[in-house]
């Protein structure tokens, strides 16, 4: 069985668009619509896929911006970049009514995030600059079956593997949320397409590995992906990959964010003390 996920490359760009419009999807949770010219060419065809979303600097109210040159992407000689990652949750092509759209769905957590902080406040005419995605990785092909974790900003990457995973493929997903109220973010469509455990934090804490260790074991047709608040995915990790002992070409799991930590560097290993 091959877990390969085909890489595709795009063509670099950084997109100077305005909020159409913004919607409540939850309490915690806004769908923020872009339109603009440079949305012309957008792909995104993996469901981890995302693009840099750029912010003013909270120290100075400044926006600074990296530009597009024939050499590639060149960062200004003055002022600070503050940019954070995003999933593009669904582009909509042009249509005789409708101008490209582009749709990022945002949790709002508070008010010490830049982007955070601008998604509660977005309003229509809003300015945004979103630079790539410069590639994606396509879902794999010929498994038989997904286990999927989330938290509520890894919904948007849920809701495109929903979307793009082979009909055939059989789907679970464990989604840890804050509470009752998260759930509608989802579709009822997309509801319908897994059998999916809600996980309430609110109920009480490491719900989501005993969740997976409720699971099973694992066959070797399944293929699996997490993402969310890192230290809650380490002793997940550390189950999937050395309890179960599954190859790491099975197993997708990425630090969304971290408690306590700003703009975290999801390139950057999981477990720092246990990097693959
Ligand atoms: C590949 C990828 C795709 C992502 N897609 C999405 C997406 O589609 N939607 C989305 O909302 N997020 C998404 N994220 C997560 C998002 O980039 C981070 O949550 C980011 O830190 C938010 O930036 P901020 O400016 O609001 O907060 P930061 O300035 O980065 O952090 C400030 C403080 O807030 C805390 N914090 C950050 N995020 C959260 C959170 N969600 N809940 C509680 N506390 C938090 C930090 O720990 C820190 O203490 C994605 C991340 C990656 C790596």
């Amino acid at each position: 069985m091959s877990f390969t996920r085909e890489p595709v490359r795009h063509p670099m760009a950084v997109r100077h668009l305005t909020v159409a419009r913004v919607a409540k999807l939850t309490p915690t949770l806004t769908r923020v619509t872009l339109i603009g010219e440079e949305l012309a060419g957008f792909a995104s065809d993996g469901p981890t896929d995302h693009v840099k979303v750029f912010f003013a600097d909270p120290a100075t109210g400044i926006l600074t911006v990296p530009e597009l040159t024939p050499d590639g992407i060149r960062r200004p000689e003055s002022g600070t970049i503050v940019s954070r990652d995003y999933t593009p949750r669904a582009f909509r092509a042009a249509t005789a009514d409708s101008p490209d759209e582009l749709d990022l769905d945002f949790v709002l957590h508070g008010t010490d995030g830049p982007a955070s902080v601008w998604a509660a406040n977005a309003a229509t005419g809003d300015a945004l600059v979103v630079a790539g995605p410069r590639g994606s990785r396509l879902v794999p092909s010929g498994i038989a079956r997904a286990v999927l974790m989330a938290d509520e900003t890894a919904l948007p990457a849920l809701s495109r593997w929903l979307e793009l995973l082979d009909p055939e493929v059989e789907i679970t997903a464990l989604v840890d949320v804050a509470d009752a109220s998260v759930p509608a973010y989802l579709s009822d469509e997309l509801r319908l397409r897994a059998d999916i455990v809600w996980l309430y934090r609110e109920n009480g804490p490491d719900q989501l590995l005993a969740a997976l260790r409720g699971l099973g074991p694992i066959d070797e047709e399944t293929f699996v992906f997490g993402a969310g608040e890192a230290s809650t995915l380490i002793p997940v990790r550390r189950y999937l990959r050395h309890e179960l002992g599954l190859p790491s070409q099975q197993v997708a799991l990425s630090g969304y964010w971290k408690r306590g930590v700003a703009n975290l560097d999801h390139h950057a290993p999981l477990d720092p003390s246990d990097p693959d």
